[in-house]
């Protein structure tokens, strides 16, 4: 009989290209896949319905493909510190095997975990990298430090061989009926539905869950968006992005899979247009890997400000402006377009992820930390790493050359929404005005009230300048 490896399951919802799964396999043909419903994740209070609802979507998913290939996925739901050992101990298990991750909680449960088993005679993997390319120790500075700024780590991340998609999982062995009434008296539990889990989404997914959908995604999208993407991206009204962004954050699709996909369509044209989209597009897949190694080196980012001169910055915290941000009623239809967005359907647009989180925080004055936290409450794909990356970056308080980047709303949604279409879909009691009204936000009073919308809470003008001035004290103290 084969010795059995437990496989966990975190943020690598899938079964192809799984780096942990993979060496599993290589080691026997008997691997059962187990996921842990996490209290100290689910019952957090920044957790998005809409996020956890595609969690549930990808996880039936792959149930139904470890039973394809004869095995079983298990669901437990409990303190993973707990469960996963005792799991292993039920079933007499030779390993535990899962992928690691970049964020604080992580780094320290598995550490425990690691502990607990080991004690128990129980094997695991350790330092196994499955969601990026390369690993955090991999990528140095010349005088061995990790990178703090991006080009240069981009410069070297990308000069490096990355490695290929790994083995898909295929004919294993699963439990036998009696492992199986085992694993329940365990603490095994049927899957439970999002509303099971107390979350309730009721506006529809976007982004259909699961590995083939985020296959599919993948290849429609390098078939030919791909080589447009440095043109279009920048526009919230075009389908210019790749909209994978939540199946990398479940894992629903292998990265060393989709950088395949990017090397193929850079074989595929001659055009050098094409090839500078596509270098583009694998420049984000790499911002996305710098964030996740500056996590992974510099845990303290999840407080707060990299910057010193942010670190006790003195955010006014105006209660009615950040509601009235959360809410898209700013009066700026750019910024409000962006909010109703994402609380209509759990995603935005990255150009309009910049244009509200500087306008939060430089002309609301508000603390990125209150906008980084309700992005969180409301994304499907909210990722510590990125997102705490992205508000970082428009707040201008992270790793970033920059001192101080400020955008004019107005500006904004001239250069990247100049037909208004995007304003109109996300603001239909809007939809009358002229363009031209709509992107300078030179609305009468009368207007907004004949149509229910705000007056500009805030003068962009006296804000930012403001803002400058608080900036400037900081630095000096
Ligand atoms: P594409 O343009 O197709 O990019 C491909 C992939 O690269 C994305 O799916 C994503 O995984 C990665 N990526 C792209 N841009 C970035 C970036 N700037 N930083 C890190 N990774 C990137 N992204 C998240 O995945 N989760 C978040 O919680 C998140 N919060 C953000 C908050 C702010 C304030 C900002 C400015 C950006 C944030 N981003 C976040 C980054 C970016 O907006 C999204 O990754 C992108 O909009 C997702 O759409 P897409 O999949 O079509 O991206």
């Amino acid at each position: 009989m084969s010795d059995l490896i437990l496989f966990w399951h975190r943020r690598d919802l899938r079964i192809s290209d799984n780096t942990g799964l993979a060496a599993a396999r290589q080691r026997t043909q008997k691997v059962v896949g187990v996921f842990c419903l996490d209290p100290n994740i689910l019952e957090r209070d920044d957790v998005a319905p809409v996020r956890v609802t595609y969690m549930i979507g990808c996880l039936q998913q792959l149930q139904q493909r470890y039973a394809q290939v004869g095995s079983q996925l298990l669901i437990l739901q409990g303190e993973p510190r707990e469960a996963i050992p005792a799991l292993a101990t039920a079933l007499s298990a030779k390993a535990v095997f899962w992928n690691w991750d970049v964020e604080p909680y992580s780094q320290v449960r598995d550490r425990d975990i690691i502990e607990s088993l080991k004690e128990k005679g129980i094997q695991v993997l350790e330092e196994n990298w499955d969601q990026i390319l390369h690993s955090p120790d991999d990528i140095f500075t010349g005088s061995n430090q990790p990178y703090t700024v991006f080009t240069p780590f981009w410069r070297n991340w990308s000069s490096k061989p990355k490695a290929a998609p790994a083995e898909t999982l295929k004919n294993v062995e699963g439990l036998s009926e009696q492992e199986l009434q085992t694993a329940k008296q365990a603490s095994a539990i049927a899957l439970p539905t999002a509303k099971d889990l107390g979350f309730s989404w009721e506006n529809g997914l976007v982004i259909e869950p699961g590995e083939a959908a985020a296959g599919e995604r993948l290849e429609q999208f390098c078939h030919r968006a791909i080589e447009e993407y440095k043109e279009q991206r920048n526009f919230p009204a075009y389908d210019g992005t790749s909209q994978l962004s939540a199946a990398l954050k479940f894992g629903a699709i292998g990265i060393r899979r989709v950088w395949a996909a990017t090397v193929e369509a850079m074989e595929n044209t001659r055009s050098d247009e094409a090839q500078t989209s596509i270098r583009a597009w694998q420049q984000e897949l790499a911002w996305r890997e710098f964030y996740q190694h500056a996590m992974y080196h510099f845990p303290e980012l999840e407080q707060g400000a990299y910057r010193q001169q942010f670190k006790n910055f003195p955010y006014e915290n105006n209660e009615e402006y950040f509601q009235a941000w959360c809410e898209g009623r700013t009066g700026y239809p750019i910024v409000d377009a962006a909010m109703r967005q994402m609380n209509n359907i759990g995603w935005m647009h990255n150009r309009c992820r910049m244009i509200v989180a500087n306008f939060l925080t430089k002309d609301l004055l508000i603390d990125p930390r209150l906008g980084e936290k309700y992005f969180y409450q409301r994304l499907i794909d909210g990722d510590l790493s990125a997102n705490n990356g992205g508000w970082q970056w428009s707040a201008s308080s992270g790793m970033d050359p920059k001192p101080i980047r400020i955008f004019n709303p107005a500006s904004q949604a001239q250069k990247f929404d100049p037909e208004g279409e995007y304003i109109r879909e996300w603001l239909p009691e809007l939809r009358s005005f002229d363009t031209e009204e709509l992107l300078s936000g030179n609305i009468s009073k009368r207007d907004r009230a004949a149509v229910d919308y705000p007056n500009p809470i805030v003068d962009h003008k006296i804000q930012q300048r403001q803002f400058k001035v608080i900036y400037q004290q900081q630095k000096e103290l």
